[in-house]
């Protein structure tokens, strides 16, 4: 028989499997064009055009067994790895070089390696609700505890004081994520500073090392001029996870990387780990094309103006028909408070205008519900009177 960890996270993800399974079926009926489904963050705006260029180029001109090899060391290839570091130190004015670089299976493969790097059973890992609900289970993974604040409703920011108070001397790893899935808030600058005062004033305290994880995969989707601000400034002991899902439409390709910084603490040991990590987690580290991928396309962005259209026209829309939401300042979700305090009850009834939205429950934030816009713009625009068909129910 299965495992019962295993058990508990197959009852687990039944919620979006139905969801997934449920927007086939009303396409299969409906016709896919009837059907506004906002629950998956896929992204819809293609890849740029110079990761074809760059596919076809390497697919051309390298050495096919080196090209489909497995990875020449396990942290990635020296020249990429030097690469994103230069580009990080031109971007942030950091000082990263290779070694600081692991190259991973996306952002679900770098946390993975992180965490499994930094655990012990019965470790704690604090997130801000409403988070990514995969961090339960990359936590459990390792067997961690999952340590949970409360969602701060009014702003989304993380509750400080809550924060303070709940770390602990287990307290071994925190997970922000900004641009952050589901709300799209980016943590301001102030927001940082005072969290790092708190950890370091914990670490002091407890005599432990406090590690900061910045869960960034929406880095570059951020509207507005909004500053995201880089978090292994504000506070030593950060490990940033990076992905190409959604900043070059990449997901399928699987393909990121974290930073460990020489000021973290054991820096040279955590490396090591991650480096062991990335080669014995079950996917032998990352994959050799896409390494030489992205090192071809580190400038290359992907057109936020589209979703940027889609934010604006969706976000005023839901707001024209009475729904309570946050402006989004990044990624491409949008929060909308539930009409109804069981925000499952206000899915099933959206789900009778084919539209498919994720219950707040699902990132720890019940009474609330996420839908993705990475969708295309006729989606968003012919939801809008079905929207207000459903905002009629609520009147
Ligand atoms: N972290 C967050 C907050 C996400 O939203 C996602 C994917 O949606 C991931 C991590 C995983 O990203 P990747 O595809 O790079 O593994």
């Amino acid at each position: 028989m299965i495992s019962k960890k295993m058990e508990n996270m197959v009852a687990n993800s039944s919620a979006i499997r139905a969801m997934f399974e449920e927007g086939n079926r009303l396409a299969g009926i409906y016709g896919a064009e009837n059907v506004y489904d906002f629950s998956l963050g896929n992204p819809n705006v293609p890849a740029p055009e110079t990761v074809k260029d760059a596919i076809r180029e390497l697919l051309n001109e390298e050495d096919p067994v080196v090209l489909h090899g497995y990875t020449n060391s396990n942290a990635g290839y020296e020249d990429v790895r030097t690469a994103v570091a230069e580009s990080l130190n031109a971007k942030f004015g950091t000082d990263f070089s290779a070694k600081n670089i692991t190259m991973t299976v996306g952002a679900a493969g770098g946390l993975n390696v992180i965490l499994k790097s930094l655990l012990n059973p019965g470790d704690e890992v604090i997130a801000f609700a409403p988070y990514f609900g995969e961090y339960r289970s990359y936590t459990n993974n390792y067997d961690g505890v999952l340590v949970e604040i409360s969602p701060d409703t009014e702003t989304f920011q993380p509750k400080l004081d809550e924060f303070e108070a709940k770390i602990t001397a287990k307290t071994k790893a925190v997970i922000v994520n900004t641009p952050n899935n589901p709300t799209g808030v980016v943590y301001s600058e102030e927001t940082i500073k005072k969290m790092a005062a708190i950890m370091e004033a914990k670490q002091k305290e407890f005599g432990t090392d406090i590690y900061l994880i910045s869960d960034e995969p929406y880095r570059e989707l951020a509207y507005d001029g909004v500053e995201v601000p880089y978090l292994t400034k504000y506070y030593a002991n950060t490990v940033v996870g990076y992905s190409y899902s959604k900043s070059l439409s990449l997901p399928g390709e699987r393909i990121g990387y974290l930073v460990i910084p020489n000021e973290a603490a054991d820096s040279e040991k955590l490396i090591g780990a991650a480096n062991v990590a990335t080669r014995i987690l079950g996917f032998v580290n990352a994959p050799t094309l896409q390494q030489k991928v992205v090192k071809k396309c580190l400038n290359e962005k992907t057109d936020i103006s589209y979703y940027n259209r889609n934010r604006e026209t969706l976000y005023h829309g839901l707001k024209e028909l009475g729904f309570e939401c946050i402006k989004p300042e990044g990624a491409f979700y949008l929060f909308v408070k539930s009409p109804v305090a069981d925000e499952k009850e206000f899915c099933a009834a959206a789900k009778k205008y084919n539209i498919l939205i994720v219950p707040g429950t699902s990132f720890a934030c019940p009474g609330y519900v996420r839908l993705a816009y990475c969708v295309s713009y006729e989606t968003i625009v012919n939801s809008l009177p079905k929207f207000a068909e459903l905002a009629k129910e609520y009147k």
